[in-house]
């Protein structure tokens, strides 16, 4: 990936990603969660030039380090394809639809419901509003239909996978969850080419974004 310049992030920005994280952490309005609130420092840089929406935090992944995608089987098949876009981790902000973890009965990983969701969004939207990264890339159903619920797009994920849409002033793309699971939908060789397609895409976006985040800079 090419290099990226560096952006200030303007102290209010930070005041509001302050509040942000403080409000998540109070928050308890999911039930049947285990109330992990990955949210924070450690998802990356609010200037990030690449932003990633997965699902839900993972029991074995971000609820045990507090990083979403890391850890767990998901975390390492994310590291693998963020290699192979040549993305480097130190260049990502990485959140989830839902900022706790959702389990069944037998406190197993299960997905979170449009309810559930629901709740979330508000943190969502306001992330999107912070991290103004001009690559938004959503990893699965759930990622995708929370952005849509944020503000409505066309894309669907089986037929745009890959395909980057324009939407709120910034370029989305659909990709599928690393999880294993995903394969069964979408062959593993299939999703190593639409990393590669998605990398292909950073330089030309982030340079994008560079100058769409100058007046942001100034105010
Ligand atoms: S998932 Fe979101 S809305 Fe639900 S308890 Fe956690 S922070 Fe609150």
């Amino acid at each position: 990936m090419m290099p990226l310049r560096e952006i200030t992030i303007p102290p209010r920005d930070r005041r509001r990603f302050t509040r942000l994280v403080r409000d998540v952490r109070a928050c308890e309005a999911c039930d049947a969660m285990t109330h992990s609130h990955v949210l924070g420092a450690d998802n990356g840089r609010l200037d990030a030039p690449v932003l990633f929406v997965a699902e839900a935090v993972g029991r074995r992944g971000g609820a045990v380090t507090g990083v979403p995608l890391t850890r767990d089987e998901s975390g390492r098949r994310f590291s693998a394809f963020l290699a192979l876009a040549g993305i480097s981790r130190a260049d990502v902000f990485v959140t989830n639809a839902v900022l706790c973890n959702p389990t069944d009965a037998r406190g197993r990983n299960r997905p979170p419901t449009a309810s559930e969701c629901a709740r979330c969004r508000p943190f969502l939207a306001r992330t999107l509003e912070l991290v103004r990264a001009p690559l938004l890339v959503t990893l699965g159903r759930v990622a995708l239909e929370a952005t849509r619920a944020v503000e409505p797009h066309e894309a669907e994920l089986a037929r745009d996978v890959a395909t980057p849409v324009s939407w709120r002033g910034r370029t989305l793309v659909p990709l599928y969850h690393p999880g294993r699971q995903s394969t069964l939908h979408r062959p593993q060789a299939a999703q190593e080419g639409d990393w590669r397609a998605l990398g292909a895409l950073v330089p030309a976006t982030a340079a994008a974004g560079d100058q769409d985040r100058n007046p942001v800079q100034r105010r």
